[in-house]
């Protein structure tokens, strides 16, 4: 049967790897809506290819360039975040969601509400809005599946468990760029240092927030998200091979690992043959030329990130999204050389602080609300950024 898919993100990471993916079995799948940034050669190569319906690019003054690119393909050209939003409800089987930030919520939303199967790399979204997410899966009857690697990896290791009996969920953790370095020096770190990860191969963004564990405080609060899990169940542990992706913790003392190669179209894959499991082209692993498999416990000082996150679920609410959109803030500064590398941790916690005096907790968690408290925190991330540089 073929199926309806549209990717989200497509001519990033993990779009392109899903579009891989779809590429190997092209007669199982029909191509509804692809949408990317300014990248316009590679998204109308790939809506071409693939014969979508709709091509759409974030940005409204790529979409002369668009238009061009398609000319006598049969596909739609269309620009801006109410575009994707369009896009987002065009049915569809499945629907990857791989915008990077803040930005990948609203489609997600309007996937949601047309009861489809969500695929979820946008890890963002759940922070951001983990219970309006769930939410409007629930009132539509749609699914959503992990794709981030933790998350597939405890996905699939609590099928079949109840999950009365799950004690903790141990996420594991690269260590990033940085893992080795002596902490007095992370200061100085470079963007360019910043964007080399060790064992995954994916965005700029996601690769920095590796280094600084900004990527993990994110899929633990993730984990608390989808999982629906209390947080202090919720272990971090720095597993420099980044082979063994998560762990489940039952109350007989059994953990349950999930073990493969450091290749996201494994958790891509899963999710797209769900409740099936398809052939993938990842790498087998032997584990006698492995060897060994080494954990430690990741050190408080190098990774301030992690206690944030704690604190951000122990307020709930709008801090989740206060959290990430002044993370993106300080990023942005960090990749432009405005702050250091280790002020990013500095600039999330002063916003943190500052707004949950104002009451973080409180409010209800819908798409006006959550706006509001991502609007607020970059602007206080913007003042904290230019205290620091003043
Ligand atoms: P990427 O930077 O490679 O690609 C991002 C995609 O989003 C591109 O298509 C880009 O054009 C689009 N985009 C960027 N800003 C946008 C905006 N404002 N509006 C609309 N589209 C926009 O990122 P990636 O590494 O593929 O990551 C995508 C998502 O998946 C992120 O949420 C990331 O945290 C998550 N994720 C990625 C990996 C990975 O291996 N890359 C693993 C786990 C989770
Ligand atoms: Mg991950």
């Amino acid at each position: 049967m073929t199926r309806r898919v549209s990717v989200f993100g497509a001519t990033g990471s993990i779009g392109a790897n899903t579009l891989d993916l779809i590429r190997r079995a092209p007669d199982d799948y029909r191509v509804v809506a692809l949408t990317g940034g300014r990248n316009i050669a590679a998204l109308a190569r790939d809506a071409r290819e693939l014969r979508a319906e709709v091509a759409v690019t974030a940005h409204e003054d790529c979409l002369p360039a668009l238009r061009e690119a398609l000319a006598g393909s049969g596909v739609e050209a269309a620009a801006g975040e109410a575009a994707i939003c369009e896009a987002a409800a065009r049915p569809a089987d499945w629907i990857m969601s791989a915008i990077v930030g803040a930005a990948g919520l609203p489609p997600g939303l309007k996937a949601l509400e047309q009861g489809t199967t969500l695929a979820l790399a946008n890890k963002e979204s759940l922070v951001t809005a983990g219970p309006l997410l769930l939410r409007t899966a629930a009132r539509h009857g749609a699914t959503i599946l992990p794709v981030d690697s933790e998350h597939s990896a405890i996905f699939q290791a609590l099928r079949g468990e109840r999950p009365e009996t799950v004690e903790r969920i141990i996420i594991t953790a690269s260590g990033g760029a940085f893992r080795d370095w002596p902490i007095e020096r992370l200061a100085e770190a470079t963007p360019e240092q910043a964007a080399t990860h060790p064992n995954w191969d994916m965005g700029q963004r996601i690769t920095v927030d590796s280094a600084s564990m900004f990527n993990k405080a994110l899929e633990v609060i993730e984990t608390k998200e989808f999982f629906g899990i209390d947080p202090d169940r919720i272990e971090v542990i720095v597993h420099p091979e980044s082979l063994v992706h998560a762990l489940v913790g039952h109350r007989d003392g059994a953990l349950i690992a999930h073990v493969g190669p450091p290749d996201m179209r494994h958790a891509i894959g899963y999710a797209l043959s769900f409740p099936d499991r398809a052939e993938l082209p990842v790498e087998r692993l032997n584990l006698a030329k492995i060897g060994s498999l080494t954990f430690r416990d990741p050190e408080e000082a190098r990774y301030p990130a992690l206690g944030l996150a704690r604190e951000v679920m122990r307020i709930g609410g709008l801090a989740g999204a206060a959290f990430n959109a002044s993370k993106e803030a300080a990023l942005d500064a960090f990749l432009d050389e405005r702050i250091r590398f280790t002020d990013m941790a500095d600039v999330v916690s002063r916003v943190i602080e500052i707004m949950s005096a104002q009451g973080l907790d409180s409010a209800a968690v819908d798409l006006d609300t959550v706006r509001e408290a991502d609007k607020a925190a970059r602007i206080r991330a913007e003042e904290a950024i230019n205290a620091l540089q003043s």
